[in-house]
């Protein structure tokens, strides 16, 4: 049995998959490829239908598909219907308000002195098909900032869930197909290896979401087939505790985004800057409320899971284990629970900035408080990392919380609140530095899903007045344009008379020859 089919809530194995060929997804790529033409040629408003529709049958499938991320990543099925199933309708809705802006022909105004009877509308055309590989942290709701845009825009797609989730990734490839047309979209399942083998199969663009050293294997390979990459990569997010926060709903608020879905989300709060004024009061209830969270599996609803998987889980010990020997105090949790990949919710408090838990991704349910004099050396130390995906500022004045928000050198900057914006389809999720220059979600999504086509359309009858051939007229019209390019009104009448002369001297040209 392989290490990746197992369930992470108790160890217990699931049936394997199997693993694409280089052959598979190849073909993958051609059929989505066939049908992506029949796919463009429908109207956006069509699309948009077909998509809502897809949307309604995941929302039908809920339990299904909530029993299959239980297996998979061991949370409770409230959980995962809470993070990843149902808001779908909605999302979907708000993909195609955004897509409908983005999609939009641009009608560009010509002068029609200097460019007599031409249209010219920008038109946003699709690339064709779009590669999408995605990690297990969100294994259903992690291909949703992508796959509905690409989708909407008239593209074909080939999905690569993660090896550590294939069936999670599978069922939503098997909603989709069963609304959409056959093969326009395919999924490939397999390690890195099949990754690589979908970048070099001919597809149009690839979407990458994932680690950031697996990301510059990826940014390089897409450069080597010249198509574009979009990168979503890692997070060290930082949250900064101002002495005036609002304590009770900072506490729960820090807790929330730092251990929801244990950790492991990309813009999980995994340093928290507090003002030393307050940080006694702040992480002994941080610390206790913590220590109240309940780690699947439960009877009912439990807060978070483990791990998905023992790689992980070794990563998160590793990096406690750091911070405790260079002097960081366990203020909860710091432990397995016992049960499969399971870890305690933990707090550090003294964590500094020679710990790797400090400066690392930790992604798991760890959570490093870091003291700090004040609100300027909080932004220091928050802004000193590789990373910058979410930010936040927790304070009661939110005109002094914008302002240092947006000094955070984050994609996404918040007062008072953290990561959530993660589900909203109208907000760009994106980041700096090492997160990668990707931009999902919203109308700024879709560079890397569509290409802008230029259509000119020429009526006029005569031929343009800086046609061949060159004489006097044309230099003194040389003039005259850089005389009304630097304002002189003049020009303009000079101009206008030099513009007849020029095409009376071409039409001569045309007769003669
Ligand atoms: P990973 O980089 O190990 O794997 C991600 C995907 O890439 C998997 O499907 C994997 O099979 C594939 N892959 C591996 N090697 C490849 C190659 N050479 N070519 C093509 N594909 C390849 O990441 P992971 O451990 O699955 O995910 C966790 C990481 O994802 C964390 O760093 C997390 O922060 C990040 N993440 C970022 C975002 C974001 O929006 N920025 C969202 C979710 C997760």
């Amino acid at each position: 049995m392989s290490e990746l089919d197992i369930c992470p809530a108790d160890e217990s194995p699931l049936p394997p998959v199997d693993y694409s060929s280089p052959d598979d997804v190849k073909r993958a790529v051609e059929q989505a490829r066939k049908a992506q033409r029949a796919w463009a040629e429908q109207s956006i408003g069509e699309r948009a239908e077909r998509l809502l529709a897809v949307a309604q049958r995941i929302l039908e499938g809920q339990d299904e598909i909530c029993r299959i991320l239980e297996q998979e990543t061991g949370r409770s099925p409230t959980e995962s219907r809470m993070t990843e199933i149902a808001t779908t309708a909605d999302y979907v809705k708000g993909v195609i308000r955004a897509g409908m802006k983005a999609l939009a022909p641009e009608r560009i105004k010509l002068s029609a002195l200097d460019f007599p009877g031409k249209k010219v509308v920008v038109e946003v055309v699709p690339r064709g098909v779009i590669g999408i590989i995605a990690p297990w942290n969100y294994p259903v709701s992690n291909f949703y900032k992508s796959v509905w845009p690409a989708l909407l825009a008239g593209n074909g797609v080939v999905l690569k869930p993660s090896e550590h989730t294939p069936r999670s990734g599978a069922w939503l490839a098997a909603q989709l197909a069963a609304e959409l047309q056959d093969g326009l979209v395919g999924l490939v399942q397999g390690e890195g290896d099949v990754g690589q083998a979908l970048i070099d199969s001919g597809i149009d663009s690839i979407v990458f979401t994932g680690s950031v050293p697996t990301g510059r294997r990826v940014a390089l390979a897409a450069a080597q087939r010249l198509i574009p990459s979009s990168l979503e990569l890692g997070g060290k997010d930082a949250a900064i505790v101002l002495a005036d926060c609002d304590m009770p709903r900072t506490v729960a608020g820090v807790l929330q985004w730092s251990m929801h879905n244990a950790g492991q989300n990309c813009a999980a709060i995994e340093r928290v800057y507090v003002e030393e004024a307050i940080a006694d009061g702040f992480v002994d209830k941080l610390g206790k409320a913590a220590q109240r969270l309940k780690v699947a599996p439960q009877d009912g609803p439990s807060d978070l899971g483990p791990l998905q998987n023992a790689a992980q889980l070794a990563i998160v010990e590793a990096q406690v284990t750091d911070a405790k020997e260079k002097g960081a105090r366990v203020v909860s949790g710091g432990e397995r629970t016992g049960r499969g990949f399971g870890y305690q919710p933990t707090v550090l408090d003294g964590c500094g900035d020679e710990m790797r838990v400090v400066r690392e991704e930790t992604f798991g349910p760890v959570v490093a408080v870091v003291r700090v004099k004040d609100a300027e050396e909080a932004l220091r130390r928050a802004n000193d990392s590789p990373y910058g995906l979410n930010g936040s500022v927790w304070t009661r004045n939110i005109e002094r919380g914008e302002a240092l928000a947006r000094r955070l050198e984050v994609g996404v900057a918040l007062v008072n609140n953290h990561s959530f914006t993660g589900i909203l389809p109208e907000t760009p999720w994106t980041g700096v530095k090492d997160t990668g220059p990707g931009i999902a979600a919203s109308r700024h999504a879709y560079t890397h899903l569509v290409r802008p086509r230029t259509l000119l359309v020429d009526r006029s009858k005569k031929p343009d007045p800086f046609w061949f051939p060159a004489n006097a007229d044309l230099e003194q019209m040389s003039l005259a344009l850089v005389e009304r390019n630097k304002g002189s009104f003049m020009a303009l009448f000079k101009l206008a008379g030099l513009l007849g002369k020029r095409v009376k001297a071409i039409r001569q040209r045309i007769a003669d020859s």
